[in-house]
């Protein structure tokens, strides 16, 4: 019998833990490489050596709020039902239309409590066992667009409805906002007073990590997703001033410079940065703004990666990167399809792999100790987790009747899932969780 227990115990993985996600939309390795090169960066240097990383291929269209809502559900845009930002018919894509069951429904209908915040397409918030702050908390414009035509109809009241779950965590929420106070001894405060709120990504990016920084030691949680989105807005309009060849364009051709950018100021836009003509302080400061947001995101990595503690996965990943516009170079960036996987902390395997973005929900599942579904088109990575999937459930995806309701998510409602997990094991009759999951599965 001992001897049983014995082989038993060497053959399986490590008890299922707690896994945390740390998206940053549009981070690009070039530059990473580049400031850790000139010794900067220190928390993502670390993240590096000690941890996994990965080349990550993604989908296209290269849109951002497909490809989250991928990395959360494991599946393709036909299936999870986000096209974009909008379906081109005057519909904006929200929550409500995601037709599969994200991870966090997943591990709350499993009776793991979850903490998301600010990830796209989570609102409007539905009820979790945790909390979830929408991404439409603090509301957000684009950095390029024409200040004098910010809509009114975006922030509606209706709007400012269900931006959180519990809709008590909104008040808790709104006292952790960054204050002016902040914002002035922050290093990107030029950035800040250049853009105003609620143009700039700062005091939203902020707000994120503080709510997830005050959650998580109480929320006594299982997974963890937080999304920031501020290095994609600042890379769109700077990428090309960090870029070295492209400053050697400018340098020895201002007027070029100027041209390109007042033919890239289009009606509804803010007018293209230094389309009246950039002197050479300008250009300086232009290549700052990306590395100086690369350099806050690097302490929102430390301060994450301190929080959750080496007993925790952490997973810090991009949709997609950056490069140089091929068609305005001088003054655009442009969506880079190699993303960024980089993890670290408990089951990891310390080295380099290359993956789909298709595998990064299934991954999360196994080290969730949770199962993935069949129809799931991604793989587990096996060679940089020491994991072993728990056998999957034929899909993720909502009933119809969920899906034309408009229902998503709902991890505490969704009864196939219930039925799925129940015959699983992962939660009884009664819907309680199975408090012997985690610690002693592997001894039954
Ligand atoms: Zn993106």
């Amino acid at each position: 019998m001992f001897v049983l227990l014995a082989l038993t115990l060497a053959c399986t993985p490590a008890p299922a833990g707690k896994v945390v996600v740390l998206g940053l939309d549009g981070l690009e390795y070039t530059m990473l490489d580049r400031l850790i090169g000139a010794g900067e960066l220190p928390n993502f240097a670390r993240l590096m050596e000690e941890g996994v990383r990965g080349e990550m291929e993604v989908t296209t269209p290269i849109m951002s709020p497909i490809l989250w809502t991928t990395i959360a559900s494991g599946y393709p845009a036909d299936v999870h039902g986000i096209g974009g930002w909008t379906t081109g018919h005057g519909h904006s894509f929200s929550g409500a239309d995601v037709r599969v069951n994200r991870i966090w429904d997943v591990a709350s209908g499993a009776g793991a409590h979850v903490v998301v915040s600010g990830w796209l397409m989570t609102w409007p918030a539905t009820p979790l066992n945790g909390f979830m702050l929408s991404e439409r908390f603090v509301w957000s414009y684009p950095m390029n667009k024409d200040p004098a035509e910010k809509s009114v109809g975006l922030e509606s009241a209706v709007d400012r409805v269900a931006t959180t779950s519990p809709d008590a965590l909104a008040a808790r929420a709104e006292a952790l906002r960054p204050d002016d106070a902040w914002i002035a001894t922050s290093p990107l405060a030029y950035q800040v007073r250049q853009y105003g709120a609620p143009f700039h990504p700062l005091i939203r990016d902020e707000t994120h990590v503080r709510v997830f920084e005050s959650l998580w030691p109480e929320a006594d949680a299982r997974f963890g997703a937080v999304y920031l989105n501020g290095a994609d807005q600042v890379s769109h309009m700077y990428w090309s001033y960090s870029d070295r060849g492209v400053q050697e364009m400018i340098r020895k051709d201002p007027a070029a410079h100027a041209a390109a950018a007042q033919a890239g100021s289009k009606p509804g836009r803010r007018l293209a940065p230094y389309a009246d003509g950039i002197d050479m302080d300008e250009l300086v400061e232009a290549g700052r703004y990306v590395p100086d947001y690369y350099r806050y995101l690097d302490t929102v990595v430390g301060r994450v990666r301190a929080l959750v503690g080496a007993d925790t996965t952490l997973v810090v990943l991009s949709d997609h990167g950056f490069r140089v516009s091929s068609a305005q170079p001088l003054t655009n960036g442009s969506h880079n399809d190699t993303a960024v996987f980089l993890a670290a902390g408990r089951a990891v395997k310390p080295g380099r792999i290359k993956l789909h973005v298709f595998d990064v929900a299934p991954t999360l599942y196994a080290l969730l100790g949770l199962p993935a579904a069949a129809d799931m088109p991604g793989k587990v990575l096996t060679d940089a987790f020491d994991v072993t999937p728990v056998p999957t459930v034929p899909s993720h995806r909502l009933p119809r009747v969920a899906v034309e309701a408009g229902a998503s998510g709902g991890g505490l409602a969704d009864d196939q899932l219930r039925d799925q997990l129940e015959a699983l094991g992962y939660i009884d009759a009664e819907g309680l969780p199975d408090a012997s999951i985690g610690q002693s599965r592997k001894l039954r």
